[in-house]
């Protein structure tokens, strides 16, 4: 039997199961068989927020940090010989289109959280892009995510973490932890669950009454191939970005659409891309996009997840609605499952991502969940 189950094996789910095995506790994944990659295979991987000055300093506590925690991850893989890790960071920076008032912002978050900053037009960092004035971050960078996380899971089978495909279609709280229940009837107890199914928590969460502001969140992403080296930096701008990966593909995203669980790409979305792509780099308007892909965001109406205990339970605990940070965030977020989970002092106050700071279901909504 594990110390602990994990329900959904994406960024967040494996990173948790990395932080308590370092912390000596025997870990089981229970990952869904899904026909479809999940949100952190299709995200861009950009180690930051867009804009992170317009962000609480709850998400930036968790996400200033995110290069040098995936270094040290990717420095313990080589060290444990899981092949692959060398092409996963790309450093380069993240460059901003920003002006007036915001640049202002951008000016006094990068002081106050230490990361170097330096004003630049994007014509001057990238020959060709057209997108005007902005600052550049040289320290931030991008994960090629999916690569990560296929890192990850040989890392954790190495280090005897079991991973069971399994559809959870329930969780049930008992006095002690809980028993997770599968669609084809295999059931686990715990004292110890973890939530971490990425857009589907909301459902696995709904039957413990939290009341969580989740919902799903589609994007779609195009790739192109391009000669390495050509865009040096992630390029945001309030419309879209580009991010560079070591062989020069060249990733341009993002769309939003809330409340979509759909995970196929659409003519619309290809479109918009496209047209972003162009207006971004001009060179990209007479290329052919190799792929285009979309996935479901884990959505959330406040702008940092929920990670600790759930209310009303002993033993379960839940990691979600990481939304568009998730790839930037699970690390930190992760740290701090552990340390909730093994009663270690954390390393943040965990205050402002309690799971009690949702608002309870309303008569209606718990009427509807009854039903
Ligand atoms: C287009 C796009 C671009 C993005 N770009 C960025 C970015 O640049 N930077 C960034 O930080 N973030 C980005 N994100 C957001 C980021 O990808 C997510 O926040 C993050 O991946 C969420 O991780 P997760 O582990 O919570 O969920 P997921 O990655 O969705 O993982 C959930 C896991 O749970 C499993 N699961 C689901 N249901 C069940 C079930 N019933 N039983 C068992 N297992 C189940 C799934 O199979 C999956 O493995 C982007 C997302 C998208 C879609």
């Amino acid at each position: 039997m594990s110390d602990v189950l994990v329900v959904g094996g994406g960024i967040v789910g494996l990173l948790g199961a990395l932080e308590l095995t370092r912390r000596g506790r025997k870990v089981t994944i229970l990952d869904a068989p899904v026909p479809y990659p999940p949100a952190s295979w299709a995200g861009g991987g950009i180690l930051s927020p867009l804009y992170a000055w317009r962000y609480s300093d709850a998400m930036n506590r968790l996400s200033v940090d995110a290069f040098s925690r995936y270094q040290q991850i990717l420095d313990e893989c080589v060290a444990a010989e899981i092949p692959g890790c060398n092409a996963v960071l790309h450093g380069g920076g993240l460059w901003v289109k920003t002006a007036g008032e915001d640049a202002v912002r951008a000016h006094q978050w990068a002081e106050r959280w230490r990361v170097p900053v330096r004003a630049m037009s994007a014509g001057n960092l990238m020959p060709g892009a057209t997108v005007g004035a902005g600052f550049l971050f040289p320290s931030l960078g991008n994960i090629r995510n999916p690569s990560l996380l296929k890192i990850l899971r040989t890392y954790l089978q190495k280090l005897e973490v079991r991973f069971e495909l399994a559809e959870v279609n329930q969780v049930l709280p008992s006095v002690y932890g809980g028993r997770v229940v599968a669609t084809d009837g295999r059931q686990w107890q715990s004292d110890t669950v973890v939530i971490s199914a990425g857009h589907a928590a909301a459902e696995l969460l709904s039957s413990m009454k939290t009341g969580l502001p989740l919902f799903p969140a589609k994007g779609e992403m195009l790739l192109y191939r391009m000669k390495p080296d050509k865009v040096p930096a992630v390029m945001l701008t309030e419309r879209g970005y580009m991010i560079p990966r070591q062989d020069g593909s060249v990733l341009v995203g993002s769309t939003l659409r809330k409340g979509d669980n759909t995970t196929y790409p659409t003519v619309a979305g290809r479109y918009q891309l496209e047209r972003l792509a162009a207006g971004l780099w001009p060179e990209l308007a007479s290329s052919t996009p190799a792929f285009h892909w979309a996935g479901v965001r884990p959505g959330c109406k406040r702008d940092i997840p929920f990670i600790g205990p759930v209310p009303g339970t002993h033993g379960i605990f839940a990691a979600v609605g990481h939304y568009r940070n998730g790839l930037v965030s699970a690390p930190a977020s992760a740290e701090l499952l552990a340390q909730l989970i093994t009663g270690e002092q954390p390393f943040i106050d965990p205050e402002p991502y309690s799971l009690s700071l949702a608002s309870p279901p309303s008569r209606s909504s718990s009427s509807f969940f009854n039903r």
